[in-house]
């Protein structure tokens, strides 16, 4: 039998198989001229749903109703369902007892919300290398911002020097990345989970580049909060969560003051105003008609991702880095950013730089000219990436002349996209980009009437 070579990527994709997402047969137009079929590389921004939570939302959208506040038939199913994807998730997370799980609208809303509720004269301990999301929620904290580490040592041992000098008399707050969404580099997040308690910190982990890619587990971590975006977990229907510890939460004022927290509402006699009685739990910080749409697409992916084993997905996800990993490191010119050093695990995402390309010319070039999707820029964390590529300038949202080039990738993958992908790089360094490019607008784009 002569089948080997076309069995191996068949097998390989074998565990994917259950776990289809949408649009990988997207037609997209080329500036050269044609279309192709859409190769989507920005998963680290926005994955594609899941056709198993489309099919999920799609079969609810009929029974849709309003949560917590109808007798009716269809409000009673969509609170069951709201609080039985709040069960998942707690599953999901390997909750434990005692532990909340917030509905937010993604984690940069979960990271505000718990800086919200952070106890009087509380101090917040974090990397510089952090998404913004988990960097400047806590300004006005006393932060204490520690620097870049170049191993997962030095992180460890920054975090237990910084610590051992705080003021004891004040409750403090570590926040850490379970992966960067930078270079895809695995953080040791149980490493500082234990050093923070030591000390008598809290932590709480930013798994909004992890919880994708990894099984995320609260309790075998050992962190007290988790937060996660529903975008990045294939679930994209404007949900987030945060999870965890109640304490602080139950003691805060509610995060949005309105109708859902509120238990009793009275008018003080003499119309000296009002006095409130706010609700405990979750509710506390949910008020206004939950998104129960996105809650349901949350817990769906979660049981999806359950069910396909992130042992399985991990595996497909580390073929496919060490394919684009190699792939890279044989142009000339690329240079593939880490922290931790070449072979650090990571997750299905990558940055890097190419001389003599500026990161948007390079991104815009492999959109017009492969129909591929992938990121430019300082990816909102600004220290992190001029740390690593020396005077990178631009702005966070697009709008940057340089910085790095992202690609990042998972579930659903074909081979073909990042073959492509490594391909593309390859000729546009060695040859050249067909087009020109112009920025427009903060922009890179094809030069009209050019090429
Ligand atoms: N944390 C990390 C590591 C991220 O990559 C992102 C988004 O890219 C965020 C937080 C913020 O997520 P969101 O934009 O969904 O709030």
């Amino acid at each position: 039998m002569s089948t080997a070579a076309p069995v191996a990527p068949a097998r390989a994709l074998a565990p994917l198989l259950p776990l289809a997402v949408l649009g990988h047969d997207v037609r997209v137009p080329l500036a050269t001229g044609g279309e192709t079929t859409y190769a989507a590389l920005d998963y680290a921004a926005s994955a594609p749903a899941l056709r198993r939570v489309w099919d999920d939302v799609a079969a609810y959208a009929p029974y849709y109703g309003s949560v917590h506040r109808g007798a009716g038939h269809l409000s009673q199913l969509s609170t069951r369902l709201f609080e039985d994807a709040r069960a998942t998730v707690a599953r999901f997370l390997g909750c434990r007892p005692g532990d909340q799980v917030v509905f937010t609208r993604s984690t940069t809303d979960s990271l505000n919300l718990l800086a919200g509720a952070l106890p009087r004269g509380c101090q917040v301990f974090v990397f510089e290398t952090e998404h913004h999301a988990a960097l400047l929620p806590w300004r006005g904290h006393g932060t204490v911002c520690l620097p870049a580490p170049r191993s997962h040592e030095q992180a460890v041992r920054t975090l237990d020097e910084a610590l051992a000098d705080r003021d004891r008399t004040r409750p403090a707050l570590v926040c850490v990345t379970g992966a960067s969404n930078v270079t895809g580099e695995l953080w040791p997040v149980s490493a500082l989970a234990s050093v923070a308690h030591a000390h008598g910190a809290r932590i709480v982990l930013d798994a909004a580049q992890l919880a994708p890619h990894r099984a995320v587990d609260i309790t075998a971590l050992d962190v007290d909060w988790v937060a996660f975006s529903g975008h990045k977990l294939y679930a994209p229907f404007g949900s987030g969560v945060l999870a965890g510890r109640a304490d602080w939460l139950a003691e805060a004022e509610p995060y949005l003051a309105g109708g859902g927290a509120s238990r009793q509402v009275v008018t003080r006699e003499g119309g000296g105003g009002l006095d409130v009685v706010w609700h405990d739990g979750a509710a506390r910080h949910e008020a206004g008609s939950p998104n129960v749409i996105g809650a349901h697409a949350i817990a769906s992916a979660c049981t999806a991702l359950t069910e396909a084993g992130f042992d399985a997905l991990a595996e497909r996800e580390d073929a496919l880095v060490r394919r684009v990993a190699d792939g890279l490191a044989a142009v000339p010119g690329v240079r593939v950013l880490s922290l931790f050093g070449p072979g650090a695990p990571r997750v299905g995402v990558l940055s890097f730089v190419v001389a003599g390309w500026s990161g948007g010319r390079l991104a815009a070039a492999l959109s017009a000219e492969y129909g591929i999707g992938v990121r430019d820029g300082l990816f909102c964390a600004h220290p992190l990436v001029r740390a690593l590529v020396d005077g990178a300038a631009g702005e966070c949202g697009g709008d940057a002349p340089s910085g790095a080039v992202r690609v990042s990738f998972g579930v659903g993958t074909p081979d073909e996209h990042v073959q492509r992908f490594v391909r593309a790089v390859g000729e546009l360094v060695r040859r050249g980009a067909r087009l020109d490019y112009v920025v427009e607008d903060g922009h890179w784009r094809p030069a009209r009437g050019r090429g």
